[in-house]
């Protein structure tokens, strides 16, 4: 069975089944196929914002959900302000006795949110438990976060097979995390790398869409599984991709390395071949212990850090995947060296990956010989990139990077 269709089959399949082919207005951008309506994603904006604008041109409701009352308004070129007061949150001049409230558009069209973003779906507000800021979160259709995901982590000017790739792998990585975190929370993703990059409808372009709707509903599933798995994806692997196990410490059948060597001939060798980056002792000790308060009671400073284990491919590919942390009262601790590299440098941009070697000098440490740009699991976008010129369908390239995987359609 083809699995890939256009959109046009797509469409005509689903009206079959009753699922609907409902749109978004054509003048708010490229023409999303939506999902259905139980497919949604809490997208996390802020988590303790004191106040936030929207501005909605069109008709919206305000619904109280504490008492699920819901307040018609009529939307303007004025941006509307909401903050807590006494803890009660307010709307423009509109006081909501309740710990939260939705802001739906009625009619999908897109909201101007803090003058800077521009998302479709709702906005919702939730006070915090502090009781002064608020938690916001789009609650979007699937298909509509997706196509501002995709246009955020892919050029649009990439291949076609390769974008379509792009959003098979992050739709399924955002249905795995949706169903493994969201349950425990009022949230599922973070717009930012942490998740997947999401800058909502001012990213959309008609290609990055078109990689959407042309894989509408299709996601990945784990071997003989019928559940989706975290589909991860990274920059550049550097040669091989990594076990998601000696990264992440999750196990999964098609999170298993594969020797690639499709990235070395797409990506920029600058970006492939990464600049030495050296750190003074006092930022690493800081940023470490930031994040990992009790390796600063154990060791006091960190005087050496060191591999202990590493990943070591045929191709002359090696990935540190372990390090030991050793202090100035001779105690040791440990670390998965994503993590160690992430506490460092937290958005990756220097330390692009753990494909280094480390030096520890007597003020600094130095990272040198480095290779890739990211985690290095699962898709390789470059290498991805790659195999699409070559004239590999997005099947191929998902069934290379994440090995038996199976596909599926969600709806
Ligand atoms: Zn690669």
């Amino acid at each position: 069975m083809k699995i890939f269709h256009t959109i046009i089959v797509i469409c005509a399949g689903l009206c079959v089944l009753g699922a609907g082919c409902v749109t978004e207005p054509q003048s708010a951008g490229p023409v999303i196929i939506q999902s259905p309506p139980e497919y949604s994603i809490k997208v996390l904006l802020d988590s303790s914002a004191e106040k936030v604008s929207f501005r909605i041109e069109d008709e919206y409701q305000i619904v109280n959900y504490d008492t699920m009352e819901i307040l018609q308004a009529t939307g303007s070129s004025d941006a509307v302000e909401a903050t807590i007061d006494n803890n009660s949150i307010r709307v423009g001049q509109q006081i909501f006795k309740s710990s939260k409230v939705i802001i739906q558009p009625k009619h999908n069209q897109p909201f101007v949110f803090n003058e800077t973003m521009t998302y479709r779906g709702g906005l919702e507000l939730i006070i915090n438990s502090d009781k002064k800021t608020l938690t916001v979160i789009n609650n979007v259709p699937m298909e509509s976060y997706l196509a501002g995901v995709v246009a955020s982590e892919m050029p649009s000017y990439w291949e076609t097979e390769a974008l379509k790739a792009q959003a098979i792998a992050a739709r399924t990585y955002c249905l795995y995390i949706k169903s493994k975190f969201g349950k425990n929370r009022s949230w599922d993703v973070k717009t930012t790398q942490a998740n997947q990059v999401y800058r909502g409808v001012r990213a959309e372009t008609i290609r990055t869409t078109d990689a959407v709707n042309s894989t509408f509903g299709i996601i990945l599933c784990d071997n003989e599984f019928t559940e989706p798995f975290p589909a991860y994806y990274s920059s550049a692997c550097g040669g091989h991709t990594e076990d998601s196990q000696n990264v992440f410490g999750d196990s999964f059948e098609s999170l298993k390395g594969v020797d690639c060597q499709f990235c070395r001939t797409t990506t920029r060798p600058s970006l492939f071949y990464w600049p030495d980056v050296k750190f003074d002792k006092e930022t690493v000790n800081k940023n470490i212990f930031e994040k990992y308060p009790t390796i600063q009671q154990d060791l006091d400073s960190i005087k050496k850090i060191e591999a202990v284990k590493e990943s070591k491919y045929d191709n002359n590919f090696a990935r540190i995947t372990s390090v030991k942390l050793t202090g100035s009262n001779g105690k040791t601790a440990f670390l998965r060296a994503e993590d160690l590299r992430l506490a460092i440098d937290s958005t990756g941009s220097k330390i692009q990956s753990a494909s280094c070697t480390i030096i520890s000098l007597d003020n600094e440490f130095i990272f040198t010989a480095g290779k890739g740009f990211g985690h290095g699991v699962g898709l390789c976008q470059y290498g991805a990139r790659e195999m699409a010129r070559q004239g590999k369908t997005a099947e191929e390239i998902l069934s290379f990077y994440y090995p038996g995987c199976r596909f599926k359609s969600m709806y």
